[in-house]
């Protein structure tokens, strides 16, 4: 079976993480600090911390940006359950922003609409997270214009979107959101096994992140209440968490981040091949909007209107013929949990219409052109 997405693995890494098993610190050593740096120069971050997960992650930018029962926050329909899990464990409600039929993006327009509207209710969002889907960076200049107006923050999801760019900056540089967070789960574009990332400006934000990951302790004198008793001293001044990440997963993900630009080369490279051998078939593409530079974490395809067979049978065939396609997203909104809330089919129509026709191909840095091939092969016999 061909996966719709996998990790690469090099001798580099293995003896990265080798090197840290024969080492004096499994955690809390120098690998993580060195990983750290190693993405905020990747993608021009003045702070980034290490978390066992991009939802661990995403979990203490909420906390950090103080979203609490009281609060909403906003992300998009069409992303992983944790872009709208983490404002549920804070206590916080959710709600949705449909999406763009092009980018398949949180929609810029819609979010102004909805701004608009919650204005007037009283109901604004404390937070909007957007999702860089598939690896295409939102429109985050009409985002943050939206954020300055209204006065909420932005934590970008960038789980897909390592090494994206956006005109000129870098998804990650934090230039129009307060926290962005990757993902290094192995079917994302860098490996850790398990693990993520947020990266933000302010320094404040970056130490209450740094303490909510690890207990809400620090032996850092300035942060302290009380009058230290002695060298071993700590004090715990919040209430946080271990979501710390293992020094074997830190030294694989700074040996896969020598990769990174490579590998979205190489994504890009796929992509268009892709692009040219599908162009007569009855499917849409991906858009890939001018000014934006995706990472390619996936090709997304729509079935056609126009196609004599449906998604279903589509997707079936594909599996038979050895190709392990797989559907992102399922609307957030129509899952039993959040359903109790409220949400209902119809409530975001545009992420609805796309996930029923959408089906994401193979795509990962070391997928081979024969087989690619099979891919496109299978394709063209089924839809013609
Ligand atoms: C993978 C993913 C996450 C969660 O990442 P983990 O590292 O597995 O916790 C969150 N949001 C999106 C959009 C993702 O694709």
């Amino acid at each position: 079976m061909i996966p719709y997405g996998r990790q690469t693995i090099s001798q580099q890494d293995i003896d990265a993480v080798v090197d840290v098993l024969r080492s004096d610190f499994l955690t809390q050593g120098p690998q993580v600090p060195a990983f750290e740096k190693a993405v905020a120069a990747a993608c021009g971050a003045a702070h980034a911390l290490a978390m066992n997960s991009a939802t661990s992650a995403l979990h203490v930018a909420c906390m950090a940006l103080s979203v609490g029962p009281e609060d909403r926050v906003w992300t998009s329909p069409n992303t992983f359950l944790a872009s709208a899990n983490c404002a549920r464990y804070c206590g916080a409600d959710i709600d949705f922003v449909d999406i763009d039929p092009v980018t398949y993006n949180l929609c810029a327009d819609q979010l102004a609409r909805k701004l608009e509207a919650a204005e007037k209710t009283g109901t604004l969002p404390k937070v909007v997270i957007p999702v860089h889907f598939a690896g295409q960076p939102c429109d985050m200049a009409a985002i943050a214009a939206l954020a300055d107006r209204y006065g909420f923050a932005v934590i970008e999801d960038a789980s897909h979107a390592i090494g994206a760019t956006y005109g000129d900056s870098l998804v990650g540089d934090c230039r129009y959101s307060d926290i962005t967070i990757f993902s290094f789960h192995p079917v994302k574009i860098v490996t850790t096994a398990e693990g993520g990332i947020a990266t933000c400006r302010d320094p404040a934000l970056a130490a209450r992140m740094a303490s909510l990951r690890s207990h809400g302790m620090t032996r850092d004198p300035a942060l302290m209440i009380r009058e230290s008793e002695g060298p071993w001293y700590y004090e715990q001044i919040e209430l946080g968490y271990n979501y710390r990440l293992t020094e074997l997963q830190a030294a694989l993900g700074l040996s896969q981040m020598t990769q990174l630009q490579p590998w979205i080369e190489r994504r890009h490279a796929l992509a268009d091949r892709y692009d040219g051998a599908l162009a007569d078939l009855p499917i849409v593409r991906p858009a890939r909007p001018a000014g934006r530079r995706s990472a390619l974490h996936l090709y997304p395809i729509q079935v056609g209107t126009g196609a004599s067979i449906n998604r279903r049978s589509l997707f079936d065939g594909l599996r038979e013929a050895g190709i392990g396609v797989n559907v992102h997203y399922i609307p957030v909104h129509l899952q039993p949990y959040y359903r109790q809330f409220g949400f209902k089919p119809g409530d975001f129509p545009v992420a609805e219409a796309y996930y029923r026709r959408a089906i994401s191909l193979p795509l990962y840095a070391a997928l081979g052109e024969p087989e690619q091939d099979l891919v496109v092969n299978a394709l063209r016999s089924l839809l013609t």
